[in-house]
């Protein structure tokens, strides 16, 4: 089976394209490299010891997507191309709203044209609102709190009206929540090109002195020890998570939606604290304000996903910790 992989060499496409490779399937990848970079291909190539073909183009470019799908007989398509930056989604909404829905929207056409109707869809928790005890379940309200997760909401609906609209499609929604840690290679990785909005690729430029202090936003939440709580998933398990929803996708078809999570809540402290112990590094930090829109507590219920998809995520926090600050130290010495 050949798999169009868009934002393959993102942080979450790139650890996917890895575990396809492994998993016996061919890939293309299609990615602009706006928050990505291009050696990530070979390193890819580098860790499965396989070849494939890519192509730097924009999601939203139609004609160029259409050569793709010409050059190449797509068997099914893992999209994870989009901005997913929260806080730059609320001063820019029309800019995501544009590229996010529009690559989904012209996918989708090119797609149809070429009678290629599997699809996985990159979500996220992002598309809950706040539930009672922070724990949310596929069937959970969705109200997203901010243009980023409304545009993945608005995505989820398109392909619900597709789905009934045809049900000749096979259709996987996944609902990401906190995917850190990296290839234990430590050749891939996540590395922002901007200031990390988020915690584990700031917590890893402070351990590596990059800059002096993490400010942990808010220490009075209603959790364990003050701070936010969330649930951290390594990257591997979640990039296992797709393979398992291809395997669905084999089976039958239909729209299926799942989180993909560790079922457990971490608090900042705790990853903080379990980040320097495994790494034997100090990371220096103070509390702050509470960042705008944050909830105390936000975990997935992973029930479906492990009784539909067979999906279980195995990694510690600890592994997370480690290989995070790994592919750091890896590509500084480079
Ligand atoms: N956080 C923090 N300092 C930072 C970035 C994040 O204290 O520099 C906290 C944030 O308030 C939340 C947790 O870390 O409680 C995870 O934040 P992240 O942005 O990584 O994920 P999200 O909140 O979007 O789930």
């Amino acid at each position: 089976m050949k798999i169009l992989v868009t934002g393959g060499a993102g942080f979450i496409g790139s650890h996917t394209s890895v575990e396809l490779l492994k998993a016996g399937y061919e890939i293309v990848i299609v990615d602009n490299y706006s928050n990505s970079s291009p050696d990530v291909i070979d390193k890819i190539k580098k860790i499965t010891g396989k070849d494939f073909k890519n192509y730097e183009l924009d999601v939203c470019d139609k004609d160029s997507l259409e050569k793709v799908f010409e050059e190449n007989q797509i068997d099914g398509v893992i999209h994870f191309a989009g901005f997913k930056a929260v806080g730059e989604s609320s001063k820019n909404p029309v800019m995501y709203y544009r590229n996010n829905i529009d690559s989904t929207l012209t996918l989708l056409e090119v797609m149809k044209q070429h009678n290629c109707k599997k699809f996985v869809f990159s979500s996220s928790a992002c598309v809950y609102g706040n539930t009672s005890d922070g724990k949310c379940c596929e069937d959970s309200p969705l109200a997203p709190t901010n243009p980023y997760g409304e545009t993945k909401l608005v995505s989820e609906f398109i392909l619900k009206d597709l789905y009934k609209s045809d049900n000749s499609w096979g259709i996987v929604i996944l609902r990401y929540f906190n995917p850190i840690g990296a290839h234990e290679s430590g050749l891939i990785g996540e590395n922002p090109k901007d200031i990390p909005n988020n915690l584990m690729p700031y917590i890893v430029r402070v351990a590596s002195k990059e800059y002096d202090m993490l400010h942990i936003f808010g220490n009075d939440y209603k959790t364990i020890d003050g701070t936010g709580v969330r649930d951290y998933i390594h990257v591997v398990d979640l990039s296992i998570g797709h393979i398992k929803a291809l395997e669905k996708l084999n089976k039958e078809n239909g729209l299926f939606t799942y989180n993909l999570g560790t079922g457990h809540g971490v608090s900042v402290l705790e990853l903080v604290n379990t980040f320097s112990k495994v790494n034997n590094v100090e990371v220096k930090y103070e509390f702050t304000a509470r960042r705008l829109g944050d909830v105390d507590i936000n975990y997935a219920d992973v029930t479906k996903a492990y009784n539909e998809l067979g999906f279980k995520a195995t990694k510690t926090i600890e592994d997370m910790c480690r290989d995070s600050y790994n592919y750091v130290l890896k590509n500084k010495s480079n």
